[in-house]
């Protein structure tokens, strides 16, 4: 059995906190590794060593700072398909997903890259009467990434990319659901020639967040995840002083009005909606269609989902891999049993014909959902599409924006207007 523990001080870092978790290989069901879980003392050696290592970092020169992430570009650049390989195997996502996810990471390094034009500061002269103001851009110190289990490598690449170019130290505290892929970003980060302490990653679950969060040498946290779990690392952060950016789950919607192409707007749902088993921040997971188009739209979404290949993501021929948990699947299934109980239909069931022995949910398309029921209600992170029935345009502007929920929007129409 594989053991994934800590990265710090440019180091793997065994945990002797005597608990672990199961990771597992979401295509066969198999646990694969077990996945050290910090202290708090280890969450507080992470920190140390970042401390540490920041007055250094934050004094070296901005061309050397973006000397390292150029070389990190080329490395992870380099190394696509072993990232990819990674986070197939822990996530599930089809490889070429994977592929994806590193494209989108490798664009916040690409970023990064240009840093020395990106932190200049600006000056004003005689802002008042013999008074010129300036300012610029400092590092806060140690900044901590605490990240979900759906974007493994690219969503802390969104945050320590820049955290470290910028001059700041960094704590990750990845997803404990697919650990891999960071100890590798780690080791790749060090041959990038990234001092020691830069940059340290800490596996573990509430504990090790609950302590950055508490930890007076944290200066910032930056969380993606769910919102109630947002809401509770903005609540404690803000609370214990630190500057706090969380965001939190979604629910997308797609409004269909009586003029789209709705082969089009087929094609987009479908990819939409089961991509990464739908997975996804900006996954969509509810179509409201316009009365008069909605039945046509939805055999044009039936008709499209038997044609999309389920199976393990390391299979070419891949096109929806599996689920990131038998528990997740099992509440995803939930969503499916309770709607119909509450009166939509289930048009398309993805509880049957599922391949293999692993956490796999076919494609589900609800029909006759409506706000109120849970799965309307709830962020379902599943391969779910939900089909709201609308009068037209005013009724969907209003459905949406009635939902709490974040994160996109679209329109299908051929009204320019
Ligand atoms: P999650 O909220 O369960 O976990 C996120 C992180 O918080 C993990 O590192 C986890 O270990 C930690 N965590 C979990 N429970 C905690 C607790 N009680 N106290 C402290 N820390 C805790 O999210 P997830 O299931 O890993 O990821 C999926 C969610 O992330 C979805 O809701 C999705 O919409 C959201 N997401 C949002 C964006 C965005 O940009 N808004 C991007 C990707 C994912």
């Amino acid at each position: 059995m594989n053991r994934i523990s800590h990265w710090i001080d440019g180091k793997v870092v065994e945990s002797t906190s005597g608990n672990s978790a199961p990771v597992y290989d979401p295509a066969t069901g198999e646990q694969t590794a077990a996945v050290d879980l910090a202290s708090t003392a280890e969450v507080d050696r992470a920190v140390a060593a970042a401390r540490a290592a920041f007055p250094e970092w934050r004094a070296t020169s901005l061309s050397k700072r973006s000397e390292v992430m150029f070389r990190l570009r080329e490395l992870v650049d380099a190394n696509r398909k072993e990232i990819a390989r990674l986070l197939t195997a822990e996530h599930g996502k089809v490889l070429s997903d994977s592929l994806g996810e590193v494209a989108r990471g490798l664009e916040n390094i690409e970023f990064a890259c240009g840093i020395p034009q990106l932190l200049k500061g600006d000056y004003s002269e005689q802002a008042a009467s013999g008074i010129d103001v300036y300012s610029i851009r400092q590092p806060l110190g140690v900044v901590a990434g605490i990240t979900p289990f759906n974007f493994p490598a690219m969503v802390p690449m969104w945050m320590f990319a820049n955290a470290l170019a910028c001059g700041n130290t960094f704590v990750l505290k990845p997803s404990e659901k697919d650990p891999s892929v960071n100890m590798f970003v780690a080791e790749l980060l060090a041959q990038s020639g990234l001092p020691h302490g830069c940059f340290n990653v800490v596996q573990g679950d509430k504990r090790a967040v609950d302590r950055l969060l508490e930890h007076d040498d944290v200066a910032a946290v930056s969380f993606v995840g769910s919102t109630p779990i947002a809401k509770y690392i903005y609540e404690t952060g803000t609370g214990n002083g630190k500057r706090v950016q969380a965001l939190g789950g979604a629910k997308n919607h797609m409004l269909v009005l009586n003029d789209a192409d709705l082969d089009m707007a087929a094609d987009a749902a479908v990819s939409a909606g089961y991509g990464s088993a739908g997975e996804r921040c900006m996954a969509i997971s509810v179509v409201l269609a316009a009365d008069e188009i909605a039945d046509d739209l939805v055999t044009k979404i039936a008709d499209r989902i038997p044609a999309i290949t389920v199976g393990p993501g390391d299979q070419p021929d891949s096109e929806m891999g599996p689920l990131i948990t038998a528990e997740h699947r099992d509440r995803v299934r939930g969503y499916i049993d309770g709607a119909s109980a509450a009166g939509a239909s289930v048009v398309v069931d993805g509880r049957s014909g599922v391949p293999g022995d692993g956490f796999f949910l076919n494609p589900t398309l609800l029909d006759g959902v409506r706000p109120g029921m849970d799965c309307y209600d709830d962020e379902i992170f599943g391969p779910v599409l939900s089909i709201v029935r609308v009068a037209g345009y005013q009724d969907g502007i209003e459905t949406i924006n009635a939902s709490p929920f974040a994160n996109g929007t679209a329109i299908f129409t051929r009204d320019g207007g």
